[in-house]
């Protein structure tokens, strides 16, 4: 069984990060409930190996979830699940930090039940792309202001690419989320300035276009949002002191 596990995983690697493709290894009832129960028990010697796992995770050192960029990344996630695949349920690629609504909404999905196609970019192995993909759009309505968010790959992305990250984003519902957030987000901004002179609005929306990226991925929600802000900033303005 061992030596299945290591065989599994070396070809895991092989054909990482389009890991959809692999079927599960032949296990009988006994082992897989070995397998999993090995990840889920957490005896001290399972936490000890857990640790030196999430070690080598190049997403670990992030604080944010590498599946969102929204929230902190408190849950380990098996990208091919464990209940279908417990031969991979301590292979370190395999485990992913990602945030709780993350973790919810992949739940066991892989592929696409009608296509075959991966649904999800594979943060262990696929570099986040630094090529801005994601879009903020404002628009005024009466009611206030509502951001949108959509993903934009022409001439950055392949077609194959551009319809991954796409898949990935429906499939995590990142368009909702990143509203939410960047809604709320101007909110607390328009109301932390409230009955500022004009100037000081000015200057702080100024500051904030020019320092959003800082330390923050590309295709973060905050970085996307203030490249729309900075095409609209007098209409941001007027917005801010309305
Ligand atoms: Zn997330």
């Amino acid at each position: 069984m061992q030596n299945a596990i290591g065989a599994a995983c070396v070809k895991y690697d092989a054909v990482s990060p389009d890991v959809h493709q692999l079927g599960a290894i032949a296990t009988t009832a006994s082992e897989r409930m070995a397998l999993i129960e090995g990840y889920d028990k957490r005896t001290a010697a399972m936490k000890r190996l857990l640790a030196k796992i999430i070690e080598t995770l190049p997403a670990a050192d992030l604080d944010l979830c590498p599946f969102c960029s929204l929230d902190t990344n408190p849950d380990l996630d098996h990208f091919l699940p464990k209940a279908r695949f417990p031969e991979f349920s301590l292979h370190a690629r395999n485990l992913v930090p990602i945030c709780t609504p993350c973790n919810r909404k992949k739940a066991n999905a892989v592929k696409s039940k009608t296509t075959g196609q991966r649904l999800f970019l594979h943060p262990s192995v696929e570099p986040s792309n630094n090529a801005v993909v994601l879009e903020a759009s404002l628009s005024f309505k009466k009611q206030g202001l509502s951001v949108s968010y959509h993903v934009d790959g022409g001439g950055v992305l392949s077609q194959k690419e551009g319809e991954l990250v796409r898949r990935h984003f429906d499939r995590l519902g990142l368009s909702a989320r990143y509203s939410r957030r960047a809604q709320s987000y101007l909110a607390s901004f328009k109301a932390s300035i409230a009955g500022k002179p004009s100037t000081v609005v000015a200057r702080t929306l100024k500051q904030k276009i020019s320092t959003a990226s800082f330390g923050e991925p590309a295709n973060g929600w905050r970085p996307a949002l203030f490249r729309a802000i900075a095409l609209n900033e007098a209409a941001i303005l007027a917005w801010l002191q309305s």
